[in-house]
């Protein structure tokens, strides 16, 4: 296996090698080529670098940073502001237009924490005892944990390399920019219960690509970040701001409005009869996150919507809808693939009638009408964790509960 050893060792020959025409090199005549490399370099005078230095600042051309700036028109008015396709100066955060998104930037930030400051000890025991657990569950933990280590990895990359540059606004970007470093946490916190709990980390790594019903989610996600995150991709065409809208509806409203519940009801289930409590408790903290997320990617979508009604035509509508209803099938059949038998007081029934909830909800989050009727929540005590009405006070709450460095309750 390649390491960073190897990687500086190959450096250091194939340099001299393409200059030598590939000829053996000793360690000997590498110090040698080291040396004879460093002795060609001829210092500039003391004090004439210093010189160099007031002579470039004294002929900086400042035209030409400034053409780099997003936007020359002074002073930023709330006015100017918008959240696509804006041409007032990004790089100046205040005055707020979208206080929704400061506000859940501040929130984010008094939220923080960190995956290692959850105690694994009883995870790992269970996890290695012979019949701590059975087939099902061991199979339950692992499919989620396959599922999840990449999916906020994708949710990041999406983040990063595609979102952050086509929403025009600081404050959102300030956000986005917590959200990023959320998804980093989430990514680490999988990695470290796998690691914790001696996995295959290749065998969960790879689940994205080999099994199905996790394959199929990712790459349904995938399908809406290729083209958006390449570089050459601008907004500014009513196709290409419904392309970014749609973007925004596949990663908030389905990867992380529907694609997650499953995996975190099965996994938050567990949690509850006392089991894997260590992973179950990251995962609480990982939803409480996410139900952020969510909230503030359905707050974009809506202001986009609001000031640019023109893309929200009955052709995008029924779009939206439509990935929605995809996002809840995928869903539907990961809940029958990962529960093949009724598990920890639930089954694949109760979870597809519970998707049909969630589904609703997100349809109804973005302006459309529910598709289920009727559908009910089965797991009411989910809805502890993710309730809007009760957002506010779960802040509140959480704060406290760092404060005294307490454990989660779970009702
Ligand atoms: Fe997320």
């Amino acid at each position: 296996m390649l390491n960073w050893d190897d990687y500086n060792e190959s450096e250091k020959i194939q340099k001299p090698q393409q200059i030598k025409e590939a000829q053996p090199v000793s360690t000997e005549q590498k110090v040698e080529t080291v040396e004879e490399n460093t002795s060609e370099y001829s210092p500039v005078e003391a004090g004439e670098r210093a010189k160099q230095a007031q002579e470039a600042i004294d002929n900086l051309d400042t035209k030409q940073g400034e053409e780099e700036l997003e936007g020359l028109a002074g002073r930023v008015q709330v006015d100017d502001k918008a959240m696509i396709n804006c041409r007032a100066d990004l790089n100046q955060l205040v005055p707020f237009k979208y206080d929704w998104a400061w506000q859940k930037y501040l929130d984010g930030s008094a939220n923080h924490w960190m995956p290692q400051e959850i105690n694994m000890t009883a995870d790992v025991a269970l996890w290695k005892s012979q019949d701590g657990l059975t087939a099902d569950e061991r199979m339950i933990v692992m499919r989620n944990l396959g599922f999840f280590s990449t999916a906020d990895s994708l949710v990041a990359n999406n983040l990063v390399l595609a979102i952050y540059r086509l929403i025009t606004n600081p404050e959102c970007r300030q956000y986005i920019l917590r959200q990023s470093f959320e998804e980093a946490i989430h990514t680490h916190a999988y990695q470290y219960c796998i690691e914790s709990l001696g996995m295959d980390e290749g065998e969960i790594f790879n689940m994205y690509r080999e099994i199905p019903s996790v394959a199929k989610k990712a790459s349904w996600g995938l399908k809406y970040t290729k083209e958006i995150s390449d570089p050459s991709f601008t907004t500014g065409t009513e196709e290409t701001d419904k392309q970014l809208l749609k973007n925004l509806i596949a990663f908030y409203c389905v990867l992380e409005g529907i694609f997650f519940y499953c995996g975190f009801t099965q996994i938050l289930s567990m949690g509850r009869r006392n089991k894997m409590t260590g992973t179950a408790e990251q995962f609480q903290y990982i939803l409480r996150d996410e139900s952020m997320h969510l909230n503030f990617g359905i707050d974009m979508i809506n202001q986009i919507k609001i000031e640019n009604p023109h893309l929200w035509d009955e052709e995008m509508r029924h779009e939206a809808a439509q990935m929605i209803l995809e996002g809840t099938e995928l869903e539907i059949q990961y809940a029958r693939d990962t529960m093949p038998r009724g598990i920890l007081g639930m089954n694949a029934g109760m979870m597809e009638e519970y998707l049909q909830f969630i589904a609703n909800r997100r349809l109804v989050q973005i302006g459309l009408e529910e598709e289920f009727e009727g559908a009910t929540n089965p797991f009411p005590w989910m809805s502890e964790i993710m309730d809007l009405r009760k957002e506010k006070n779960f802040f509140e709450t959480r704060v406290i509960e760092y404060q005294t460095g307490g454990a989660l309750s779970w009702d």
